[in-house]
């Protein structure tokens, strides 16, 4: 099949390829972004459906240095994109819908319709926390209800709380959680966790950590905070009710590689795997930063440092390309 390029919308020069593609629009694209620009490459931006990223999705971020008092994450990601615009970057509130690595240059296609072509890709499209999928949930996110004990922990000092999951990342909250908390549910919905031998221990040994088995979550109670939760105990098949202030929803992240997986070598949780200790992927010009390539960090200020990283190593790739 033949490819066409079609000229698109506001990039200053769409017949040659763009320097620097980046994808994402979180703390790993926009660093990316900053320091790209900064070296004089031409780089675009593509925002994707969730401009800002994860962090548009909690309130205050007091864990990333420089904002003394803290800062609301989609502050924090409006301060980030001037930052990046500041020195020229072409932010395009637009989406890559497919791409094409087999190519050089590679090819992206933006909303279904236009074409472009670039040098190097930044992929930062980030991961996205699973959520149990109820209206409450949704409705008090923000509100009491995260998916990020690290990040919103702190808010919930000396109160009761609930992690809803059996696994690692759960039990790795709880445990965060009940050095904050006064009393941690952990809720799972089996007979077993799923987490590791080690982290079962350190929650069940943890006096204020309450594991309750055959848990599900049926409602998450309150108006404009949360005020508790309504379970289902499913081998009694009973319901009850939890006076808690937070819930934390630990049931996994999904990386969002879905655009990239006949291209790129993924690990086994389906996250993009880079050579140690940089951003390079198995293919040569394409880099991957942020927590699409990361199931471990996951913070914001990991995420932006290997933004730089990556945009560093895509400057010495075109350099080395002459
Ligand atoms: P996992 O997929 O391992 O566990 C998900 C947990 O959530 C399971 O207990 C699952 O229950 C439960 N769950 C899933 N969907 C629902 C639902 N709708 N309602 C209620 N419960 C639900 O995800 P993790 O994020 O915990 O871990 C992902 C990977 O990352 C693992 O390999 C883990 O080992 C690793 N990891 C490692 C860490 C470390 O080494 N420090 C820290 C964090 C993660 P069920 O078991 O019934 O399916």
């Amino acid at each position: 099949m033949s490819f066409k390029l079609i000229p698109y919308m506001s990039h200053p020069n769409t017949s040659s390829p763009i320097s620097v593609a980046i994808i994402g629009s979180g703390p790993a694209g926009y660093t990316a972004a900053i320091y790209a620009a900064r070296a004089g490459l031409d780089s675009v931006l593509y925002q994707g459906i969730q401009p800002g990223g994860q962090l548009t999705t909690t309130t205050e971020v007091e864990n990333y240095p420089g904002y003394p008092t803290g800062v609301l994450g989609s502050q924090m990601m409006v301060d980030f994109q001037a930052q990046a615009q500041r020195f020229g970057t072409d932010i395009q509130n637009a989406t890559v819908t497919t791409v094409n690595f087999s190519t050089y240059p590679f090819q992206l296609t933006i909303n279904n319709m236009i074409q472009v072509t670039a040098k190097t890709v930044i992929i930062a499209t980030g991961a996205s926390a699973k959520w149990l999928g109820l209206p409450s949930e949704q409705r008090l996110n923000g509100r009491g209800v995260s998916a990020c004990a690290t990040c919103d922990g702190f808010f919930f000092r000396k109160q009761e709380v609930a992690v809803v999951g059996g696994g690692d990342t759960a039990a790795e909250e709880a445990s965060y959680l009940s050095k904050l908390c006064h009393r941690v549910h952990l809720l799972v919905r089996g007979d077993q966790m799923r987490a590791s031998h080690i982290m079962q221990q350190r929650v069940l040994q943890q006096e204020n950590i309450i594991v309750h088995f055959h848990t599900e979550v049926q409602e998450i109670l309150g108006d404009q905070e949360v005020t508790g939760i309504r379970l289902l105990d499913n081998q009694k098949q009973t319901t009850y009710e939890l006076t808690v202030q937070g819930v934390f929803i630990a049931i996994g992240h999904q990386p969002n590689t879905q655009l990239f997986t006949s291209y790129l070598e993924l690990d086994a949780r389906g996250y993009i795997q880079t050579v140690a200790g940089s951003t390079c992927t198995n293919i040569p010009g394409i880099f991957a930063a942020g927590d699409v390539q990361d199931s471990i960090y996951r913070q914001a200020i990991t995420a932006a440092g290997t933004g730089c990283m990556a945009a560093l190593e895509a400057e010495r790739f075109l350099a080395a390309q002459g």
